[in-house]
């Protein structure tokens, strides 16, 4: 019999009637003939509630304590939806993640999976029963409850897929799927039936939020195909898989997304000596203050000097800007500037690699509509340009049309 990992976010089980609706899908895939383990994360909401009511007792809360609070918040749906699916006549078994014998390492609020004994497991789907497990949490080797990290179900749901060997792992969430772009900034963006594990990498890390980065690198890693699709609307959703997939419905377009990030700052250094550490020099004291450095460009020296732009987290502007200016005074540079009302536009694919021109092309969509750019990076399958933010929509929206993303190659 196949077997179905399906993993129900927050709001999918948000209310007792959304859980009496979860036992309802999950016993249709189980009436279809399939194996079925379900993971699911706390309602919707809870988890921040029971962040919050530890905050109230230590502003500071994380730790061991924590992780023993948060994981009732899945403890309480784990047994909700098992008793539904009882009351409907269908063997059901919860488990925790210390009962389903997820080994974590002892990193308190933010553990790694390191091992799933699937023993017991194995044997409730060989009893025929719907095994039911708690998302988002495990067990260290001393039996200290541990969490994931904030999201971590989707990675539970992955691991549980990996270990048992599942026919498929299904993320059933709000949206129906990964699409060409944010359907907020471009109306007429599309379903992508399939893409691949890199594209959905390079899209997540961009900005594009549907899944858990770390659930998709697991995925990845155990090459676990993975679907995200609708818990409220019946439709495919969008498989996640390898390059070639299993069968040959892999979509060939050369553009599968565009991604986008509004939360980038710019900064330049003008004129500074060009000899070798001047990189080091600049880059180092942003690094101490533990400021995160995305895009860097050097220009080509000129009469012994050179210019040095590089971008990070607008929220680190302030403190990179003050870094910078130092440096500058030690490095006796000639100018610092910096802008924070800039956006990053990235387009995605894996046809890149067979296929020139495509950079030329997306250069050409911008100038057509005036769109200055301002840098430039890219990388195997991914072509990114910083312009200013009030080119965000124009821009997504001129290249998603450009690309021919609204129509299915
Ligand atoms: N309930 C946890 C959270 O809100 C885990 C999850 O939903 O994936 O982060
Ligand atoms: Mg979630």
């Amino acid at each position: 019999m196949p077997l179905l990992v399906q993993k129900f976010g927050g709001t999918s089980v948000g209310s007792i009637e959304r859980i009496e609706a979860v036992a309802d899908k999950v016993i249709s895939y189980r009436n279809a003939g399939n194996d079925m383990v379900v993971v699911v994360s706390a309602m919707g909401g809870e988890t921040n509630r029971l962040v919050e009511l530890a905050r109230q007792v230590d502003p500071q809360a994380r730790g061991r304590e924590l992780d023993v609070l948060l994981t009732t918040g899945e403890q309480v749906t784990i047994a909700l939806l098992a008793m539904a699916l009882e009351k409907r006549g269908y063997p059901a078994r919860s488990y925790t993640g210390a009962q389903a014998r997820i080994m974590t390492d002892s990193s308190h609020n933010k553990a790694r999976i390191k091992s799933i004994d699937n023993v017991k497991m194995t044997d409730d789907l060989k009893q025929g029963r719907i095994v039911v497990v708690a998302g988002f949490q495990g067990v260290d080797e001393h039996n200290n409850i541990t969490t994931l990290g904030r999201g971590g179900s989707d990675t539970t749901g992955v691991a549980l897929a990996a270990a048992l060997k599942a026919d498929e792992c299904q993320i059933f969430t709000d949206v129906d799927g990964v699409y060409t772009t944010d359907p907020r900034v471009e109306p007429e963006a599309r379903r992508l039936d399939t893409i691949t594990f890199e594209e959905m990498l390079e899209l997540a890390s961009l900005g594009s939020k549907v899944l858990q980065i770390r659930a998709v690198e697991f995925a990845q890693k155990y090459q676990v195909p993975l679907r995200v699709l609708s818990s409220f609307e019946a439709s495919e959703g969008t498989l996640i898989t390898t390059e070639y997939g299993t069968d040959k419905t892999m979509e060939q377009a050369l553009i599968s997304g565009i991604a986008f990030n509004r939360d980038e700052a710019q900064l330049t250094i003008n004129g500074v000596s060009d000899t070798p550490g001047v990189a080091y020099q600049i880059i180092g004291p942003i690094s101490d203050a533990n400021i995160e450095v995305d895009m860097i460009v050097q220009n080509v020296g000129a009469d012994g000097t050179t210019d040095f732009t590089f971008t990070v987290h607008r929220n680190d502007f302030d403190t990179a800007l003050e870094a910078l200016e130092q440096t500058a005074k030690r490095m006796k540079a000639r100018e610092v500037s910096g802008n924070n009302r800039i956006v990053k536009i990235s387009i995605v694919g894996v046809g890149m690699r067979s296929h020139a021109g495509i950079a030329s092309r997306m250069f050409e969509i911008l100038a057509t509509e005036g769109i200055n750019i301002l840098m430039i990076s890219t990388s195997e399958i991914k072509i990114s340009v910083v312009v200013d933010e009030k080119y965000l929509e124009l821009g997504v929206r001129a290249l998603h049309d450009g690309f021919d993303l609204k129509t299915k190659s």
